[in-house]
């Protein structure tokens, strides 16, 4: 077993992970990263489009903290969390700037960075860097690595574990050996488990079910039936499978056509469909795809785009260009496109400074739940994950400072179990499980949900549980627990919320209702899922 030491564990090394370590390595802390992939790789950070929303004073004049907040909770159906939304709003502009003083560059206008307009705001206030957000994570590594953080690759983090009730390391595997990490303070930044539809874009081995560690350390689960759908993922066979910001496409001309070639907007009398949320376009665009039952193809029809227009906006330009360099015939013709699984509101509950209820554990990033409400408006992610990746890990780092080694040595009892199970192979083969998951997800829990329909998963998912597992990937047979722990969670919290709202779409219950402007937990109590309403 490799045994390692450090003063804050971090588990994930994505956006969230990356700005917790560099903060907690400012405190002089010894500061470790461990993730299942590569630092700064392989995450959903490097799918991201590098939209970072904020206020800033090279936006509209006319704009405040206060309308990015009010945005931010209208976006979220007002059920945020909203101490932690107002901390993000206030708090994003001076990392904004700091951003752009390490090196960070953003698509500019006579030498500005040029505030957009996309969905969801009330103000031109999105920023887009260049070379999208993996050129963020090279500097935030460089930085990091800089700090002395040190980095524990390819390393899967299956349980953390406790002494008394305090959170004292973790414990994982790396495909060769155990690996036992003892730590003052504990953060997840595993990301959110998009890999849990079929419909997602998330690479290999990227996916997050820190919700499951957290979970089952005793932390309580809330939002979970809030998972956000992107509504132009590129589907057509013979294409790339990417996603399309839809907003600058769409304010210029584009349009998006059910199977008969009709406007889904213009049916719907919507007249400036860019301006449509991701939650609520997901779902128009899910209706028309399932008219009349079975699944119907929808288009994307840029082709009224001019070069005029391209002249005019260089987002719009750059997004075009984007396109067609990566081979979708923007301009040619119309093709198909898919919402898909992008990302996840709900998550772990925790405090200010990103503390959850269990001592020596901390959260950030999109593990963590509450603050996008019933959805996520676009460039809150980023925000969200700088704000709360630096506050975390300064809080880690202190908290780390206040607290001895543990009593006996807790690490050993969780890595016997660990051992059990690495050298137990046999009975359902892992990958069957994960594609029959993620098809039941997007099949049952989708975009457009019903009682029967959750009723049907959440027996399923259970008759997956405790089965013998198989794989040629070790792995895999920790994985597939998490995924059906996180799966469940957020298929149980589909079925009790009965009411739509943001990205939670219930054809039972298709109106919003007042009564049900309260948060829905589920914590582990004696091995029992227990089920708590919050109010706001
Ligand atoms: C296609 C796409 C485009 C997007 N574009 C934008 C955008 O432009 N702007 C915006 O604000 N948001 C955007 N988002 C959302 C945003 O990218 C994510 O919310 C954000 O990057 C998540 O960062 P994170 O650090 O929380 O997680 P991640 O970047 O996913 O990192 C998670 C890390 O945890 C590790 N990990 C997970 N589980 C374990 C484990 N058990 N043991 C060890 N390691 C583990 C992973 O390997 C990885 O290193 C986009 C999302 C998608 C899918």
């Amino acid at each position: 077993m490799a045994k390692y030491s450090t003063d804050v564990l971090i588990i994930g090394g994505g956006l969230a992970g990356l700005c917790a370590a560099i903060s907690a390595a400012s405190d002089f802390s010894r500061v470790m990263i461990v993730t299942k992939t590569l630092v700064g790789g392989a995450n959903t950070t490097s799918m991201a489009a590098g939209i970072l929303s904020a206020v800033s004073p090279d936006g509209d004049p006319e704009d405040s903290v206060r309308l990015h907040l009010d945005d931010t909770l209208r976006g979220g159906a007002q059920l945020n969390d909203r101490p932690l939304a107002e901390v993000m709003v206030k708090a994003i502009p001076k990392y904004f700037n700091r951003l752009r003083k390490i090196g960070v560059e953003f698509v500019e206008d006579n030498g500005k960075p040029r505030a957009s307009f996309i969905a969801g705001h009330s103000k031109p206030r999105s920023y887009f860097m260049k070379g999208k957000a993996l050129h963020l994570q090279e500097a935030l590594k460089s930085a990091a690595g800089a700090g002395g953080v040190d980095f524990l690759e390819r390393t899967l983090i299956t349980q953390l574990v406790k002494d008394g009730g305090r959170v004292v390391g973790a414990v994982g595997y790396n495909g060769s050996e155990i690996v036992a990490i003892k730590a003052g303070a504990t953060i997840i930044a595993t990301g959110g488990p998009g890999e849990l539809y079929s419909r997602t874009l998330m690479p290999a081995g990227s996916t997050g079910y820190g919700s499951s560690l957290g979970f089952r350390a005793g932390v309580e689960l809330i939002d979970m039936e809030f998972v956000q759908f992107y509504p132009t993922m590129v589907w057509e066979e013979g294409l790339p499978k990417i996603f399309i910001e839809y907003t600058s496409l769409l304010k210029h001309g584009g349009d998006v056509l059910d199977a008969d070639g009709r406007s889904i907007f213009r049916k719907e009398g919507i007249d400036e469909p860019w301006k449509l949320t991701r939650d609520a376009f997901s779902i128009l665009i899910a209706k028309s795809m399932l008219k009349g039952g079975g699944e119907k193809p929808a288009y994307m029809d840029c082709t009224g785009i001019s070069d005029a227009d391209m002249d005019s906006d260089p987002i719009l330009a750059s997004n075009m260009k984007d396109l067609e360099g990566r081979g979708v015939p923007v301009r040619e013709r119309k093709f198909g496109v898919s919402p898909y699984a992008h990302f996840m509101m709900g998550g772990l509950r925790s405090g200010l400074n990103g503390e959850t209820s269990v001592p020596g554990l901390f959260v950030a990033g999109e593990a963590a739940g509450g603050i996008h409400g019933a959805n996520r408006i676009g460039g809150n992610a980023f925000a969200a994950c700088i704000v709360f990746g630096f506050r975390s890990g300064l809080a880690a780092s202190l908290y780390s400072s206040t607290v001895g080694d543990p009593a006996g040595d807790p690490f050993s009892g969780a890595a016997a179990s660990l051992s059990d199970a690495i050298s137990h192979d046999g009975g359902k083969d892992t990958s069957e499980i994960k594609s029959r998951v993620r098809e039941l997800m997007w099949q049952k829990v989708g975009i457009l949900r019903e009682k029967k329909g959750l009723e049907e998963a959440l027996m399923e998912l259970n008759s997956l549980r405790d089965m013998p597992l198989s794989s040629r990937n070790p792995m895999d047979r920790f994985l597939v627990p998490m995924m059906l722990d996180t799966a469940e969670a957020v298929t149980l919290a589909s079925s009790i919320r009965e009411e739509s709202r943001g990205s939670h779409y219930r054809i039972d219950f298709p109106d919003q209702k007042e009564e049900w402007l309260k948060k829905i937990s589920l914590s582990l109590s004696g091995g029992e899922c227990k089920v708590k309403f919050l109010p706001l």
